[in-house]
């Protein structure tokens, strides 16, 4: 039969992006990628090429133009790229840190972001710089490897692992091994899209263990008198546009079952094909949303993947961390008598080179070496003597990395926004710290925690639906010029009292947000009771 006529259907986004993984694993592209930097910026890209590059941690970013397309477009390589550079459980050494710092002030205009989920993000990366970048942080045991894409993203946990004193065990080594073992695994690269994993031996969850796709977080049993240390498992956390809370599985997981238990999440996730239809649809959070998946029916699918039964363990066992500040900001002792943690404040995440390579030199001079990222954008010097953490704070106040800091300041939490994020429909970063100053100029006393979180658009990198004032990026029309707005969503939280924020129904042009944020949080304090906080 003649088709001649009838159109070609076209192919969807979903399609499209399933087609292009089956026909390669990108992580073996990239020899491919450093035949195009050594041909420089005018270099032909092929169709793959968006799509596969996001494997290696690499974007095109919102301002270049020539590389076209969503999901792969062929183009020039004249835009400017993005490099996600994943730190599991966000562990740093002052040596690694140097090195970030000089390739943010070589080849990244000195810019660098600290993420929600731990990792370093440079930008105004070129084409011929990616092999060069790449190679220095290999040189270093670092990787943008698996930063993006449809793969295993950074693994985050507690950035205190190993020293805190209130952990029930350190966690870190298992973060790790899951970042190094999934990440590395070519039976894991081609999932249906993100896998977010977080594992954290501490019970404060300050890692958030809630909006993981998989999440690990210890806890502790008595058997026949014996105190034993497990893990929970949570699955199917995600905010995105349709935000959901991970669900806990009702098992307890023994120490050497931890590892396994994720392999086969993984494994569970990987061979769901009805998730691979629609990208907007393929977290693994869509299996409880969408397709009737419950905590009961998961835990079969697990137990039969690993070929054992879990020790059972009821939802009544679980020990949910109360409503406290998690960001690690300030000195505070660690298990070892005699040294202290020093968390700085980022605002925003966004830091620069010369600041990256002061880090690293107080690291040395302060502590052991040893810094940590947390997913509040900040940053702690670790192992510090007490008697030297004074002198650290005002070093750090000095370079504008506070310790000291404003309730505003702590909790504001910022995605990437306009300046770099192609998604994105309203600028972030700037307005951030403009809504900072002015909330801290208008309401100087406020006394209590407020995470104050700003995405740029409805993807939520910013994790608006667990603040307690979100604000989601938007356009809308004032004077007769479109401008930048934001959509309030207020009461979310993690945690004891872990819920999603509500949206308000309310949008201001940004520069009326400060304004709103007044009227509410004014009318919040005359109302306030004694114990009560924003979430109640
Ligand atoms: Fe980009 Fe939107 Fe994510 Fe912000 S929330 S980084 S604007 S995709």
């Amino acid at each position: 039969m003649s088709t001649a006529g009838i159109p070609a259907v076209k192919e969807t986004k979903a399609q499209k992006s399933e087609r292009l993984k089956l026909e390669k694993n990108p992580w073996e592209a990239w020899e491919e990628v450093r035949q195009f930097a050594k041909e420089g910026r005018e270099s032909v890209l092929p169709e793959w090429a968006n799509l596969y590059f996001k494997w290696w941690g690499i974007y095109t970013q919102g301002d270049g133009v020539g590389v076209t397309g969503g999901v792969g477009g062929e183009g020039k390589a004249t835009e400017y790229f993005m490099m996600r550079i994943g730190l599991p459980n966000g562990i740093l050494t002052s040596a690694q840190l140097r090195v970030i710092a000089d390739l943010t002030k070589k080849y990244a205009r000195d810019l660098a972001d600290i993420t929600t989920r731990q990792n370093i993000q440079l930008h105004w990366l070129t084409i011929e710089a990616l092999p060069e970048v790449v190679d220095a942080l290999t040189a270093v045991g670092l990787s943008p490897k698996g930063a993006c894409g449809d793969v295993v993203r950074n693994v985050t946990g507690c950035p205190l692992a190993g020293i805190d004193g209130h952990e029930l065990i350190d966690a870190s080594p298992l973060a790790v091994e899951i970042a190094h073992k999934l990440t590395a695994n070519p039976d894991f690269y081609n999932l249906p899209r993100k896998f977010k994993i977080s594992v954290t031996g501490c019970p404060l969850w300050c890692s958030y263990p809630e909006i993981n796709d998989v999440a690990l977080t210890a806890i502790k049993r008595t058997v026949d008198g014996k105190e034993e240390i497990g893990y929970t498992l949570r699955v199917g956390g995600g905010l995105s546009t349709e935000p959901h809370l991970a669900v806990r599985i009702p098992a307890f997981i023994q120490q050497d079952q931890a590892y396994a238990a994720v392999h086969a999440t993984a494994e569970i996730f990987r061979e769901q094909q009805e998730l691979r239809e629609n990208r907007t649809r393929a977290r693994i959070k869509y299996l409880f949303m969408r397709h009737g998946w419950t905590a009961e029916s998961f835990l079969d699918a697990l137990e039969a993947k690993l070929g054992y039964k879990l020790d059972p363990s009821p939802v009544t066992e679980d020990v949910i961390p109360d409503d406290v500040y998690r960001d690690h900001i300030g000195i505070a002792p660690q298990r070892k008598a005699g040294l202290s943690s020093v968390g700085a404040s980022v605002l925003r995440g966004r830091i620069s080179g010369e600041q990256l390579h002061q880090l690293a030199e107080l690291a040395d001079q302060y502590g052991s070496g040893e810094l940590r990222t947390t997913i509040m954008q900040n940053i702690l010097i670790i192992n510090v003597p007490n008697e030297k953490a004074a002198a650290l704070v005002l070093a750090l106040n000095g370079m504008e990395l506070h310790v000291d800091v404003s309730a505003f300041w702590r909790g504001a939490i910022a995605c990437t926004g306009t300046e770099f994020c192609k998604l994105a429909i309203a600028e972030t970063k700037g307005f951030s710290q403009w809504l900072v100053s002015e909330m801290e100029e208008r309401l100087p006393g406020f006394d209590q925690q407020i995470k104050l979180h700003v995405t740029g658009c409805t993807n939520s990198c910013g994790q608006h639906w667990i603040a307690d004032i979100g604000l989601e990026g938007k356009k809308i029309k004032k004077d007769g010029r479109s401008v930048d707005a934001f959509y309030f969503c207020v009461g979310g939280a993690v945690g004891k009292f872990a819920r999603t924020a509500r949206p308000l129904g309310y949008r201001a042009a940004a520069e009326d947000v400060p304004d709103a944020i007044e009227r509410l949080l004014r009318g919040y304090l005359e109302a306030r009771r004694p114990e009560e906080d924003l979430r109640a």
